[in-house]
């Protein structure tokens, strides 16, 4: 877990020969999984979508079939290779050609985007650290190779 937060501000001190004084923040102080990282510093290759579904729905996942989604928050862990902001911009838009297990979810009349995390950390490992209960097998994970099982985590009833 520390590698992940490694470039502390010491370590810059050190590496550069600088006494620790000349760094009075912390850099990375908010880059642990599921959190926002400090754009432009350490590049942001995933991002979580906290999703309300505000009651429960039969929802079609392309081919993946029909599910049931018990009405609560979701967590959904994904990344984009390059334009993480035009992926995310995508998500929340409503009007789409599905595509994606999780277009599906959010076509629902009933789901809505409450919160988006970036993080610099891989997809695989923010989505195994993140707690939560799996509730669709298969779900977004169909070209993981870290045997996640589902990118979509149940995280239990919304409360306001
Ligand atoms: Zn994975």
């Amino acid at each position: 877990m520390a590698s992940h937060r490694s470039i502390s501000s010491d370590n810059l001190s050190r590496s550069k020969g600088q006494s620790k004084s000349t760094h009075k923040f912390s850099i990375v102080a908010d880059n642990k999984p599921g959190e926002n990282c400090f754009p432009g510093f350490l590049p942001v290759i995933s991002y979580q979508l906290i999703i309300k579904l505000c009651r429960e729905a039969r929802i079609k996942v392309g081919r993946l079939g029909e599910f049931y989604f018990p009405a609560g928050r979701y967590v959904y862990t994904g990344s984009a290779k390059r334009n993480i902001s035009a992926r995310i911009k995508r998500h929340l838009s409503k009007v789409k050609k599905l595509r994606w297990h999780i277009d599906y979810l959010l076509a629902n009349p009933f789901s809505e985007i409450v919160e988006v995390k970036k993080a610099s950390v891989p997809e695989c490992e923010l989505n195994q650290r993140t707690p939560g209960v799996i509730v669709i097998n298969g779900f977004g994970s169909s070209d993981c190779k870290n045997n996640c099982k589902s990118h979509l985590k149940y995280l239990g009833i919304y409360r306001e």
